[in-house]
């Protein structure tokens, strides 16, 4: 831009006539800064607005001593240019404020940013004009804006949570919030401090304040955890892989789960004794690495209570070493939520500082503050006095800022607060129907403070300018996201829910700090790789979910929601993809075999029983074996006769382990895996025949097996579901055994080929149609397929055991297993279904891959409990079980 024009700008600003201009950007912070940068380099017309009087955003208002960031600094910068990289150098690995400000205002300098920056400039409104596709945005200073595309990089934690303490006003002595700390410092010395919150900015506050002040009374709702920084110069083995190759660090980055690139742990907390996680942990603890501690303890440490519970512990333990006093150790540690599931904090003396003599800790949750008088701070069970109020209380976060701007209009006269009264809804956090060309950056629904927010920042600020520039190029002017998108993503946002356990926690992430808050968990917590590769596939998919239109283009819409498949079935199926399998039926069928063997090596292990056992069963040409797995309650329990899935020709009684472990936990009764026998060799219908001819056996030896005597139950997944299907209809045909009930988890029923799911799910979902072709070429001849040995769905139905019938959305076996339930149930039979959106054929096998599971199993565990005659077990309601297993770990 021209010197003339700048000064025309500034006049126009100056002199209170609309400055036009493409794209308005509020906020200066890491993210308005990049923006201006981006939408400058692609030759749009950009003014930004902040209300501070220079950049920084977040550094900019956080002065507080001992402001630092959490995430190291090697990672927490901007990567788009390799120059500014080489031009800067952190002195620290988590850098102070003051350092960070400097950074940000070198890149405003090294870029000539400030110059379409409006300082000192709230934005205040903002309303979309139909007529000419263009927002105009009130300020509180200067010009008001007229622009076609409106961003908010207001940021997440920009506006502060005012105090909801009664009498704030009374008070005599100074006042001061950590998020709005004066430029000029504040001298404590000598001075009795009241801190009140014990989030990161009061962790990071404390310790310095109590070495200032005559006495500090801590006031704390909510203990949280903390890991020592140990700061010092950034750490040389992580210096020396960016130096070794930037680029690929930088690219690891984007595409890891928190846009830091570790690698994340792979064995799970019970792989590993307590000598070897105590290890790790005192490993973290020593380099302070707050990553770390949150990713690469253990797999399961993030989205599993009991393997959370492990951590927290060791936590609690470090915290009850150093604080001397046990009582005020034990307010200290955190017990009412997971650990990572409230953004844990770092530390410099934090717990030590309890130690001091001139620190008092009062635990609100005791002695809750009744009010705030004229000389300081009264509990229930005390007054205590002071001459300064440190309000270290947090912000409202994520939607705080943008509600902030009131009202937000969009079309047809909508307020964006009316639209977001029960919470926020937006398409991938950056966009919202109803508002076109609105743009938000980590917004809720977007990564954002679940990441390495630099990184987050970035990938937003390229998403928006990429859109922008080929909306243009195309002669697109507005573009907006459609309702089904946005509806789709919140329910990819909800099936992302158990990937973690933010769930559990009342915390800013859920809006449980702002009374009267619409709860739910704001930001996106699918990871940020994954975030990323779904916008890659938005744009890849024509703008899925986008309606653009343009005067003389017209308008365009590829409507859609963009991810049906549960958040980890899309990560488990991209992995596959990458792998570039050959087709499994092209390997042979001992080909097949030792892949599936190799592969199943590669999964995690199942998880502990009380009892794995192999033996031998007797059939009538021979035997076959089978693997117990008993429960680690006393027994005798109830028996499940288990068959394996393969096609009738891959697996054995070892190949579904995990999944014989879960159920067997879950359901507490022992689980009999029988390995029958395959095809091609073992052509049909041996395998039928070994299964019925086995649960006989089972059934026959249930005492001595450990079990109790009288009906057994069936389960089976895939090919195994088919042979537990034709064993409740031989067992009913023969005489017996009893079968209690089914469970039938994908199972084959039929030898037809032409149902919806076998076009639909073709390829794509590693259970192929040519696959089941080639297994169903293995087993069975045509002319015997249409046996109700082979194809269920074709025998006498009535009369059958109760049935539980799980199909999966994404399988080409789907409408099979849906027929079976619903012959069986016009037939009398007592059938449930649990239909699986999102899933594919093996998501219920894949334990501790596929998450999101998890629940379905519960639901299988008690229909076996139901068939047993036993109580429902509350627990396996998923979301339910961990909050009672972690009210348990925790009491
Ligand atoms: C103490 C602290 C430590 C943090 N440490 C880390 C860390 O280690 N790693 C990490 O990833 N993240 C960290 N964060 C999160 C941090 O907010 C982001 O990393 C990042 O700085 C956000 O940048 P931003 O530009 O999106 O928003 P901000 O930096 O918050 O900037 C937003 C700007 O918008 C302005 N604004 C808002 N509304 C208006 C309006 N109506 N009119 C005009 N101006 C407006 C504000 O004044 C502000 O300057 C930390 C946050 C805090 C508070």
């Amino acid at each position: 831009m021209s010197e003339a024009m700048v000064a025309d700008r500034a006049s126009e600003a100056a002199h209170g006539a609309t400055q036009h201009v493409d794209v308005a950007v509020v906020g200066a912070g890491f993210a308005g800064l990049y923006l201006v940068h981006r939408l400058r380099k692609a030759g749009f017309s950009v003014v930004a607005m902040d209300e501070a009087d220079d950049v920084g955003g977040t550094w900019y208002w956080n002065r507080y001593p001992g402001a630092r960031c959490d995430i190291q600094t090697i990672d927490y910068s901007y990567t788009f240019d390799p120059e500014l990289e080489r031009a800067w150098t952190w002195s620290e690995k988590y850098a102070t404020q003051p350092e960070i400000l400097r950074y940000l205002g070198f890149v405003a300098d090294r870029y000539d940013l400030r110059r379409d920056i409006r300082f000192g400039t709230k934005v205040t409104s903002a309303t979309w004009d139909d007529a000419t596709e263009r927002w105009l945005l009130a300020t509180s200073n200067g010009a008001d804006v007229s622009c076609r595309h409106y961003i908010m990089a207001t940021g997440c934690l920009s506006a502060p949570k005012p105090p909801e303490i009664e009498g704030v006003k009374d008070f005599k002595g100074g006042i001061y919030f950590t998020s709005r700390w004066p430029h000029q410092g504040v001298d404590l010395r000598g001075k009795r401090v009241a801190v009140i919150g014990t989030g990161s900015s009061g962790i990071q506050s404390i310790p310095l304040f109590a070495e200032q002040a005559s006495h500090l009374t801590v006031f704390q709702r909510t203990p949280n955890f903390a890991l020592p920084a140990h700061n010092g110069p950034p750490p040389s083995d992580r210096a020396a892989l960016l130096a070794q190759d930037r680029a690929a660090f930088r690219e690891q980055g984007r595409w890891s789960m928190t846009g830091v690139p570790l690698p994340p742990a792979t064995e799970f907390s019970f792989q590993l004794s307590d000598a070897e996680r105590r290890e790790r942990f005192e490993k973290l603890w020593a380099t302070g690495d707050l990553v770390g501690m949150l990713t690469q303890l253990w797999a399961d440490q993030g989205n599993d209570v009991e393997a959370n519970a492990l951590l927290a512990e060791l936590f609690r333990e470090k915290i009850r070493s150093i604080v001397k006093d046990p009582e005020t150790a034990e307010a200290l540690s955190p017990t009412d939520h997971p650990f990572g599931s409230k953004r844990p904090c770092l530390d410099t003396n934090y717990y030590a500082t309890f130690n001091r003599p001139n620190v008092t800790l009062v635990n609100l949750r005791k002695e809750p503050i009744t009010a705030i008088t004229a000389s300081g701070i009264t509990t229930d069970k005390r007054s205590v006095d002071v001459d300064v109020i440190v309000f270290a209380t947090g912000f409202d976060a994520m939607t705080g800022a943008v509600k902030a701007i009131h009202p937000i209009t969009g079309r047809g006269g909508k307020s964006l607060s009316d639209v977001w009264a029960d919470g926020p809804h937006t398409y991938l956090g950056l966009t919202v129907s109803g508002f076109p060309n609105l743009f938000l950056i980590t917004g809720p629904g977007s990564p954002s403070v679940l990441s390495n927010m630099s990184v987050s920042i970035e990938q937003h600020v390229d998403f928006v300018v990429d859109r922008l520039t080929a909306l243009r190029e195309a002669g697109f002017t507005t573009m907006e996201a459609t309702a089904t998108a946005q509806a789709g993503w919140a329910r990819h946002m909800a099936d992302c829910a158990p990937l973690t356990l933010h769930r559990l926690a009342n915390t800013w992430y859920t809006g449980a700090n702002v009374p009267g808050k619409p709860q739910g968990v704001m930001p996106y917590n699918g990871g940020v790789g994954p975030y990323r590769s779904i916008c890659n596939e938005i744009v890849s998919q024509g703008m899925l979910g986008f309606r653009l239109t343009g005067p003389s283009v017209g308008a365009q819409c590829n409507d859609g929601e963009i991810v049906r498949l549960q958040p980890d079935v899309r990560l488990v199926l991209g992995m596959l993809a990458q792998m570039n399998l050959p087709p499994i039926e092209s390997m042979g069928a001992q080909g097949a075999r030792d892949f599936v063997t190799e592969f199943n090596k590669s999964r995690p292990a199942g998880r502990p029983v009380g009892e794995v056992k192999d033996g031998t069963l007797p059939v009538a040409d021979g035997q076959l074996p089978y693997r117990l797995y008993r429960p680690a309650t006393p027994g005798p329990h109830a028996i499940v006769v288990y068959f394996h899935g393969g096609g009738w020709v891959l697996g054995d009684e070892l190949s579904d382990d995990p999944f014989c472990r879960d159920l067997c936990r879950r359901t507490g009764m022992i689980l009999v895996s029988v390995g029958y026998r395959h095809a091609p060799e073992h052509r049909f219908p041996t395998a039928a025949e070994d299964g019925f001819a086995a649960t006989r056996w089972i059934a026959d030896h249930a005492i001595e097996l450990g079990g109790k005597p009288g009906p057994v139950m069936v389960a089976g997944w895939s090919a195994g579901a088919n042979i537990a299907a034709v064993t409740c209809q031989l067992a009913r045909d023969r005489g017996g055994p009893e079968i209690a009930g089914q469970l039938l988890v994908c199972p084959v029923t039929d030898c037809r080929f032409d149902r919806p799911s076998y076009a639909d799910n073709a390829s794509g979902y590693f259970l192929t149609r040519s696959l089941m072709f080639w297994f169903w070429d293995i087993y069975c001849s045509p002319a015997d397929r249409t046996d109700p040995r082979a194809s269920p769905l074709r025998g006498q139905l009535a009369g059958l055991p109760p049935a539980y019938v799980v199909t999966c959305e994404f399988d080409p076996l789907r409408d099979e297993g849906i027929a079976y339930a619903e012959a069986m149930q016009a037939a009398g039979v007592p059938v449930e279904q649990l239909k699986a959106r999102g899933h594919f054929h093996s998501s219920f096998v894949m334990v501790d891959v596929v998450i999101t599971s998890a629940d379905g199993r519960g639901q299988m565990a008690n229909a076996l409990r139901r068939f047993a005659g036993l109580p429902q077990s509350p627990g396996q309601d998923n979301q339910q079980s961990d909050r009672t297993n972690f009210n348990a770990a925790a009491s």
